[in-house]
């Protein structure tokens, strides 16, 4: 499947209405992308996450990556077990006082039990604009990469788990790390968009993620993402975003080995710098070079790629400098 057919993906997945708890018609989606899929696994968790396995023969990358996006996004929903017909809960990370004025100005559109803001999506070679790219940009890049690793034959094992209600506190993620299907090698690499800080920019590329507002994420699995960026000539950005926290900060408490990822994402939940209700976007660019980096991670074993670790820097240089340390140690008195 060539590159162009992340367009269609994009298109099919951004379409579909979706609210915390409502993830139905994102899920059904992703299901009908990765139905035929050769090599391709599906299944549900209890709490209804989708879970996915790539597995084409006995090899494997190590780590064993576990590609995680949520199929929710900041929205309203009836409220349970009301019959009103314009009763709606907000469910999600945006200030009531903006959603207030949104609806004011006629943005709200109902689609059964969901109603989202109406906004066109609208793809372009350079940039993808929507109603909710968050966090639907990750799952559109799962997909696309299980379907390119599949097309290109890659012999690898390779996870993912689209998950539910991550606006309200990362719940799926919670139930999918306390249940953990996937085996002790495997880490967590939690791919999001986020509003770009702390240097990073719109069209850098993807950001590699040391943390988010409440976790430091995990060390070597970050090195392993930095090195294969650099092997594979893959421009990205390296960067706290802590201006928001994302579902490794909650398989990580959980004791699962957890790294992330994000899109670089403009007017993140929907708020324009004027703080007003507006169609979230990203730039094309990010979002491929993520794919890329996300191939690279599960074809290549990372098996003493040239980077050595910390401990073999650090002995080196103390061998160096052994004649420095004993002539600097004698003046000590
Ligand atoms: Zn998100």
């Amino acid at each position: 499947m060539p590159m162009t057919n992340l367009n269609s993906i994009l298109k099919r997945l951004l379409k579909q209405p979706t609210a915390p708890f409502h993830e139905y018609h994102v899920r059904a989606e992703i299901e009908a992308l990765l139905k035929d899929c050769p090599h391709v696994k599906l299944k549900h968790d209890k709490f209804g996450n989708l879970l996915a396995t790539y597995k084409n023969g006995k090899s494997k990358s190590k780590p064993t990556w576990v590609f995680g996006a949520h199929m929710d996004h900041p929205a309203f929903i009836k409220p349970p077990g009301s019959t009103k017909r314009d009763a709606w809960d907000f469910l999600g990370g945006v200030p009531q006082a903006e959603v207030d004025a949104g609806v004011k100005r006629g943005l709200r559109k109902a689609k059964g039990q969901i109603a989202t803001w109406n906004f066109p999506t609208n793809i372009t070679n350079t940039r993808i604009e929507a109603t909710a790219c968050d966090d639907i940009i990750g799952c559109a890049a799962i997909v696309m990469t299980f379907l390119e690793l599949a097309r290109l034959n890659i012999q690898t094992t390779v996870h993912a788990a689209f998950t539910r209600a991550e606006e309200v506190g990362w719940l799926g993620a919670w139930h999918l790390a306390q249940n953990w299907p996937f085996g002790t090698d495997s880490v967590f690499l939690s791919l999001e968009t986020s509003r770009p800080v702390n240097g990073a920019v719109m069209g850098g590329g993807p950001i590699l993620r040391v943390g988010d507002r409440v976790s430091i994420f995990d060390n070597e699995a970050m090195a392993v993402l930095i090195t294969t960026a650099k092997e594979q000539g893959i421009r990205v950005q390296r960067c706290l975003l802590d201006a928001g926290a994302c579902e490794a900060t909650a398989t990580q408490a959980s004791g699962i080995r957890s790294v992330g990822i994000s899109i670089p994402l403009g007017n993140y939940h929907n708020l324009n710098d004027a703080r007003q209700i507006a169609p979230e976007f990203v730039m094309m660019d990010d979002l491929k070079s993520m794919i890329q980096l996300l191939k690279a991670l599960v074809a290549t074993k990372h098996d003493g790629i040239g980077e050595r670790t910390i401990r073999e820097r650090v002995e080196l240089r103390m061998q160096e400098h052994a004649e420095h340390l004993k002539a600097g140690s004698k003046l000590f008195k």
